[in-house]
């Protein structure tokens, strides 16, 4: 039978899951299935042809118990109200599992950003802004960049925010430029996070990293850095990346950096020199020790799950594997770093830059790098105990570790 792929339906099942082993009441289990509010926004934009294109936008405020729901905003072509859901749901999570003082929400506008001018990209940002202005807040609901959105864009929503406000307002949205109260640290957040987490895996597996082969799928954001911080930090060695157009391999080693550059001069890293021609599908099959799936969800599924042969799975996308997917990797002993654990650097270091600008007082690199690996390390070695504990797998353990948190915060607060 064909698996389903609906990430809402995906996330919701990963919970029962979790909730069952929690013995969750009714009431419980029911708020935590389903987001508490969410909203959706039409944005006319006038286009540079002068036609006004009417666009849909998203936000889901998942769950706040633990404080302002927290996530970012994608823009993509096939964004679905269910993958706003999921994914505000996974930040739900993974604010939890990194004991931070949010709960979790997700934005998205189905747009297809790489045929917009920076314009009309600029027209977008701030009608969602202007759409959505009374539901977020530096104390209520606080977006951040995610899948083609970037500083330029978060730049464009804070000044739009501050606008509507009357005053200058940093606090409203993470992962902005550094000049007007980003964080340093900010841009790589996501996949050093992601380093900090496979390192500790490497310790905990007893695996040495130094020359391992790696493959990256995706190099956007996260896939970039992950590539270029597996072989600085780690000393990996590079073996594949790709990106939505395909791959490319070359067993002796990629230079990262060359191929991000390429990327930048040529849109994507396919024809890049010196290297083979490979699809995304073989990427993820190659013979690794370390494969990061950097793209987007469902990406490891129950078919080719029993042919991949990496021992560590690096998740910096979110919800790349399936829960059948899940299930055949822990069989064969492959270690999965889930998602919302893995890529949980980029909110962390998010809510770093937000308690910056509520304190106007900014931090070092060193020390923005120093308590980002504080947290992940924490956030690791509570998953493995849990994993340890209960044996299921690692995805399940950082659930169980995380639901019983935002459960704690919905009892103490009365609601349950
Ligand atoms: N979009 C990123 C994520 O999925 C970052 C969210 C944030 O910084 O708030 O974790």
């Amino acid at each position: 039978m064909a698996e389903k792929l609906n990430p809402f339906e995906i996330a919701q099942k990963q919970l029962d899951q979790a909730a069952e082993i929690l013995k969750l009441d009714k009431a419980t289990h029911q708020i935590l299935r389903e987001p508490m509010r969410e909203m959706t926004v039409l944005i006319p934009v006038r286009m540079d042809n002068g036609e006004v294109k009417v666009f849909k936008g998203f936000r889901v405020q998942y769950n706040d118990a633990k404080g302002p729901c927290k996530g970012g905003i994608r823009f993509h072509p096939e964004e679905t109200i269910d993958t706003v859901r999921a994914l505000a749901a996974w930040m739900t999570w993974k604010t939890a599992l990194l004991d931070l003082p949010y709960g979790g929400g997700k934005g998205g506008v189905v747009c297809n950003p790489k045929e917009m001018s920076l314009r009309e990209k600029e027209q977008l940002a701030r009608g969602y802004i202007r759409a959505l202005g009374e539901f977020i807040g530096p104390e209520k609901d606080i977006p951040a960049p995610d899948v083609y959105t970037d500083p330029q864009i978060m730049a464009w929503m804070m000044d739009e925010f501050s606008k509507l406000r009357g005053y200058y307002s940093p606090g409203v949205i993470t992962g902005k430029p550094v000049p007007i109260g980003g964080s340093l640290g900010r841009n790589d957040a996501t996949a050093r996070g992601g380093i900090y987490t496979v390192r500790e895996a490497a310790k905990y597996l007893k695996i040495d990293l130094k020359d391992a082969p790696t493959a990256v799928q995706g190099y956007g954001n996260a896939g970039s850095f992950a590539a270029i911080l597996s072989k600085e930090i780690l000393g990996a060695k590079i073996v594949a990346v790709s990106d939505s157009q395909g791959g490319i391999y070359n067993k002796n080693g990629l230079d990262p950096y060359d191929v991000l550059e390429f990327k930048n001069k040529n849109g994507t890293v396919v024809g890049y020199p010196n290297a083979d021609k490979i699809t995304n599908e073989e990427l993820l099959e190659l013979d690794v020790t370390l494969l990061w799936p950097a793209a987007l969800e469902n990406v490891i599924t129950k078919d080719n799950a029993p042919r991949i042969k990496a021992k560590i799975i690096a998740e910096a996308a979110n919800g790349p594997t399936t829960p059948e997917a899940d299930e055949i990797l822990h069989s064969k002993n492959i270690f999965v770093i889930p998602d919302f654990l893995c890529n949980a650097g980029g909110v962390t270091v998010s809510y770093f830059e937000w308690v910056q600008n509520i304190t106007g007082y900014y931090w070092t690199l060193e020390e923005v790098h120093q308590k980002l690996d504080q947290k992940m390390t924490k956030a690791f070695w509570s998953v493995v105990e849990m994993y340890e504990k209960k044996k299921v797998n690692t995805r399940i353990a950082a659930y169980l570790v995380a639901v019983s948190r935002v459960v704690e915060a919905m009892k103490l607060r009365g609601w349950v």
